[in-house]
């Protein structure tokens, strides 16, 4: 694939190893990554980052992922970007509690690291027009 083709992955993850991982797995595949460690950083660089999709971390300082992708739902330019749930707490009600939000798909941490990069390649492949 093109370098200027490979998808650009926006992964919002405020757990440095978490984060990390989800750069060296994709990262080392056909993707460019991006990593902020909070809601405001992403928010703030959006504009300039667009990316193809968002990984984002539910249980974030200050701002929660809900929140995050809520407010990145009220742009217009960002109302269709893929943004998935990533999160540990699997809980009941967690899933549909992203998707009300604004998320287009939930992941369980940790991460399996065989299957992840295939998952979001369906994704992104799912939401390209
Ligand atoms: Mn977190």
């Amino acid at each position: 694939m093109d370098e200027k083709n490979r998808p650009l992955i926006l992964v919002i993850e405020d757990n440095d190893d978490n984060r990390r991982l989800v750069i060296k797995v994709l990262g080392s595949r056909d993707y460019e990554v991006v990593g902020v460690t909070d809601g405001r950083q992403a928010l703030a660089r959006l504009d300039s980052i667009r990316p193809d999709l968002i990984l984002m971390d539910i249980n974030l300082p200050d701002m929660d992922g809900y929140e995050v992708t809520r407010q990145i739902r009220r742009q217009k330019d960002f109302a269709q970007l893929p943004i998935v749930a990533l999160t540990a707490h699997a809980m009941v009600g967690d899933e549909e509690k992203s998707l009300a939000a604004g998320c287009n798909a939930y992941i369980t941490k940790p991460i399996n690291v065989r299957t992840f990069p295939q998952t979001i390649a369906a994704i992104l492949k799912e939401h390209r027009s």
